[in-house]
């Protein structure tokens, strides 16, 4: 039995790895000059590497970990300490720290290093704090009924205006999306796994050039287990016929077939191949819904160090043309030898499309001045603006509803990738690997009549569990005793 797997991103190359082991024949093909996709990097003309973007890897991403032990790449993830940096203008430094203490307190506790925060009043920065660590108690269904709602509309509900912009970067870095166009559900989920203790709150970077650290290593293992890849072959058009894929076409003229199809495509790439019958379907017509968020990344070299040696973490910065970045000469030096290399995520992007690099660059560098105060006499040695591969797809409120599940209504059409249906996140590396396994489940009980089972769920532990049910009665609480208390004074006098 053939597959041909159409798209080499990490979700097509995970659902060849798994159909390998399955003892599923494989052709794996992608459209680009290199395999990875977007979790992907390169080295320039004067030998640099060039991230396709920064990524950090969450504690929480339990399939993608498993995936890398796998290709026995593991040691390539480099984990940090459990704290985040939210660098201000002119302002003194502010960090958000998880200490080793029991949730919730554990997040109740990281409040503290944002007190000389200056981006918001520090009363609006609490009067946050019970509706976050309220999300903890949320569950499944009530996390599912959040995406009709926007994070915009949810927390404006909920505390006065303004009380979250400290989250923003978090939110944009995720998301690439504003606040008002967000589902409160993609936000919601994340942080009640961010949230969940202090074990889950940290991250780790790659240890080397994002696509360097796994997909030479996934290469070697699909042709060690007989797999076939080719780049540069592009699907132009997939036919049907009676309920069934009979082939696709590659670059406007090959034709290729296989027993199963599996597309780890982009839904804007997909739906640009699928035949016109297909749109009768509910289940394609939903692909039309994917709208794509745009992104950019940005990489500076500086001649000297402009980072503290504490830096060594993710920065995230408010008001500022970029949200996420990091210091990579202090995190990897192997690579990126002396002085800094910042590495910038800018995102919503759609404004910046336009833009010319130059001026891209110039604000991102006077954002970093403004911020860095060490970096006022650091000359710029080179810095990159990168385009492609970029965004991802918008998590607008009711998108939930519109994301296709694994299994086709075709026989021997599969699908994958980040934005297909899955429970673990809106995207990113840990849907691309989850639904690359969900998908190999799926054909292993239709092809194979077999019940595998390859995913791993993310189940938080901790003593105080019992207690999440009712956080969300903390806040209200809290306001009654200091309110009756209050009360009490008053009469007094
Ligand atoms: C700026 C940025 C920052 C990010 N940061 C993070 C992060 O910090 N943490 C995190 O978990 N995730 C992050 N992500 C998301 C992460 O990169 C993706 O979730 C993951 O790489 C998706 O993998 P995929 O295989 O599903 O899709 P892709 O990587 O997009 O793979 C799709 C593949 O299909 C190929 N293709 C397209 N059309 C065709 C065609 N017609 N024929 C053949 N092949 C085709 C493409 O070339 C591509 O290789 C980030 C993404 C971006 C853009």
């Amino acid at each position: 039995m053939k597959a041909l797997v159409m798209g080499g991103g990490m979700s097509g190359l995970a659902t060849a790895v798994n159909l390998l082991e399955q003892g599923i024949e494989v052709e794996i093909i992608d459209a680009d000059e290199i395999f990875g996709g977007r979790a992907n990097s390169w080295l320039d003309k004067d030998g640099d590497m060039i991230d396709n973007a920064l990524h950090v890897f969450m504690s929480y991403y339990l399939n993608l970990q498993n995936f890398f032990k796998k290709l026995g790449v593991y040691d390539k993830l480099k984990w940090v300490k459990p704290e985040f940096h939210l660098p201000q203008e002119n302002g003194p430094k502010c960090y958000m720290r998880f200490n080793n203490m029991p949730a919730p307190f554990h997040i109740a506790a990281s409040f503290f290093g944002l007190l000389n925060y200056k981006v918001q009043p520090l009363w609006k920065l609490f009067a946050s704090a019970p509706t976050m660590i309220g999300l903890l108690g949320k569950t499944e269904k009530e996390l599912e009924e959040m995406d009709e709602i926007s994070w915009g509309e949810y927390r404006y509900r909920r505390a006065p205006k303004g009380s979250f912009n400290y989250f923003d970067p978090a939110a944009h870095g995720l998301t690439f999306t504003e606040p008002y166009m967000l589902s409160a559900k993609v936000m919601a989920s994340w942080i009640t796994h961010i949230f969940a203790g202090p074990e889950y709150s940290r991250i780790a970077f790659a240890d080397g050039g994002l696509g360097e650290i796994w997909v030479g290593s996934c290469l070697d293992y699909i042709k060690k287990k007989g797999g076939k890849f080719e780049t540069q072959k592009t699907v132009t058009a997939i036919n049907i016929k009676d309920g069934k894929i009979t082939d696709v076409i590659i670059n406007g003229k090959e034709k290729r077939t296989a027993d199963i199809y599996v597309s780890a495509m982009t839904p804007w790439a997909l739906r640009k191949v699928l035949p016109k019958e297909c749109f009768e379907y509910d289940y394609f017509k939903d692909i039309c819904y994917f709208q794509n968020a745009p992104s950019m990344s940005v990489q500076i070299w500086y001649d000297k160090t402009i980072t503290d040696p504490d830096d060594d973490v993710l920065f995230l910065t408010s008001n500022c043309s970029f949200n996420c970045s990091a210091d990579l000469s202090l995190l990897i030096p192997r690579v990126f030898k002396g002085g800094s290399m910042m590495e910038l995520v800018l995102s919503p992007a759609d404004h910046l499309e336009p833009m010319p690099d130059e001026v891209i660059f110039k604000q991102c560098d006077n954002d970093i001045r403004k911020r860095w105060p060490k970096a006022a006499d650091a000359q710029v040695k080179k810095y990159v603006v990168v385009r492609e591969r970029q965004g991802v797809y918008r998590p607008v409120p009711g998108m939930e509803k519109h994301r296709p599940y694994q299994r086709s209504p075709y026989s021997n059409l599969y699908l994958t990738g980040d934005w297909t249906k899955t429970h673990v996140s809106s995207g990113g590396m840990e849907a691309a690997t989850w639904t690359a396994n969900k998908v190999v489940e799926l054909i292993a009980e239709d092809k194979l009549n077999k019940k595998i089972s390859l995913n791993v769920e993310f189940e938080p532990k901790g003593p105080l569990l019992f207690l999440y049910p009712y956080i969300r009665y903390m806040g209200p609480a809290i306001a009654a005793i200091l309110g009756t208390a209050l009360v009490k004074l008053i009469r007094r006098f």
